[in-house]
């Protein structure tokens, strides 16, 4: 089911949680939305979609390396016909003088021929809101919410017409809000009378959720948007308002029932998978792994995999690592706390690994590296996402997997209410 229609949105997320974050609120929205782990191969066969966010770990980086990955995932996304690029930034604006928005923004923006780029983390329903340029971070400015020290882009500058200027070569405006209340036309007066004065970048302020549509519906006159998932809601609903795009995702993953095995796997160690492991005892097989014996070697998830191999045929099992925080600390103190982990995410994969060769087709994988190295080790290029089974957890259905079709949800520790196993595997068909 390769899709010949263009996609009305192309989008590079400078990390991954950032790429989920926005692929689910534009499916909320309405888009058919698959994510992709890096830049897909050119052959990658897409189900019909109408955006694909191409997730990229470029947001720490040296700035020349997010530039030429950044072009290379906008090369790929104008290749499959996206008339709209948005490069997905972090909603408090994550970077430093030195990058990276600002080299991909300017990169991006000569790759588009784009005459003036907007540019906004807001996403008032987070919290984030942008007033006269400065961005808020729930009531306090920037430079003084606890962004003022993150380990790796300490931001101590709230006025973001400044933070952008001092690390992009193009000339930075302000579109106030007072011009934006008055409409998307007064907006696009305000942006050409700036181009004609040589600025090719405007932050944008937005309080109000309704201020995202507004932007949204002025940016695709543009080739080039820079945001947050905040814009690109602005931009979803855009698209569904202007026809271009029906309203339809929620339909797109249930189309046809995937079925086969079903299996659970916890690594998260948080009071809320613990709770949620608790429960599902009540309804499935569950094996608790021996974290001392993990760490020995690979037999314990060998045993693991040769007992879920015994239920599968029956119904749903879980496996977990997981443990009390006195039993962690007490492993950790042990053999250090890097290397604990790494070898209980390295049986974790094994463990999908061998579910996936077993027939498993569902998969539920709760802690947020747990995940990660699940993903990794089945090689799954990308994901359609469908409904929500939490806020933030939707199913995802593989996309150009080896292992054909298939269901995943994966969730961070701390999601989900307390029966999120047994509700993630009722929307998982
Ligand atoms: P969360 O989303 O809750 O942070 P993660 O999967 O991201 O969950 O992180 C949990 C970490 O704890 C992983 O590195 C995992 O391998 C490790 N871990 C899992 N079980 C145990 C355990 N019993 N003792 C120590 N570490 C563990």
């Amino acid at each position: 089911m390769t899709s010949a229609r263009k996609l009305s949105l192309g989008c590079i997320a400078d990390d991954y949680t950032g790429a989920s974050d926005l692929a689910n609120t534009l499916t909320r929205a309405g888009l058919r939305t698959v994510q992709t782990i890096g830049v897909p191969s050119d052959d990658l066969k897409l189900p019909e979609v109408d955006a694909v966010v191409v997730s990229l770990k470029s947001r720490s980086i040296e700035a020349g390396t997010a530039v030429e990955r950044s072009r290379a995932a906008e090369k790929w996304l104008r290749g499959r016909g996206a008339g709209h690029v948005l490069f997905k930034i972090c909603s408090t604006f994550d970077s430093t003088d030195a990058g990276n928005i600002g080299p991909v923004m300017d990169a991006l923006r000569a790759d588009s021929a784009d005459s003036i780029v907007l540019v906004t983390p807001a996403f008032p329903e987070t919290g984030r809101t942008v007033y006269q340029g400065n961005l808020f971070v729930g009531a306090v400015p920037l430079n003084e919410s606890p962004l003022k020290d993150h380990p790796l882009n300490p931001m101590h500058d709230s006025n973001l017409v400044r933070v952008l200027a001092r690390q992009s070569k193009t000339k930075v405006g302000l579109v106030d809000l007072a011009t934006l209340t008055r409409g998307a036309d007064a907006v696009r007066a305000k942006l050409a009378d700036l181009t004609g004065k040589g600025i090719g970048a405007v932050i944008i302020d937005a309080v109000f959720d309704r201020d995202l549509e507004t932007i949204g519906q002025v940016a695709l006159d543009h080739r080039l948007s820079v945001g947050a998932s905040g814009i690109g809601l602005g931009l979803a609903r855009g698209l569904v308002a202007s026809g271009k795009v029906t309203s339809n995702a929620a339909t797109a993953i249930s189309a046809s029932p995937v079925g086969g095995p079903a299996a659970c796997l916890a690594g998260s160690c948080s009071q809320a998978t613990l709770q949620q492991i608790a429960n599902a005892e009540t309804i499935m097989p569950v094996l608790h792994l021996d974290p001392e014996r993990v760490i020995a070697g690979k037999e314990e998830a060998q045993r693991a995999l040769a007992w879920a191999k015994d239920r599968i045929g029956e119904g749903p099992v879980l496996i977990a690592s997981s443990s009390t925080p006195e039993q962690v600390a007490a492993l950790q103190s042990r053999h250090g706390r890097d290397a604990a982990g790494h070898a209980i995410e390295q049986a974790m994969a094994d463990l999908a690994e061998g579910l996936v060769q077993a027939g498993v087709r569902r998969l539920v994988v709760a802690g947020g590296e747990t995940s990660g190295a699940a993903v990794d080790r089945l090689r799954i290029p990308g994901f359609l996402v469908g409904a929500e089974i939490a806020a933030g957890v939707p199913v995802l259905r593989a996309v150009g997997a080896t292992s054909g079709e298939m269901l995943l949800a994966l969730k961070s520790g701390n999601f989900g209410g307390p029966e999120f196993f047994s509700d993630a595997l009722k929307l998982m068909r």
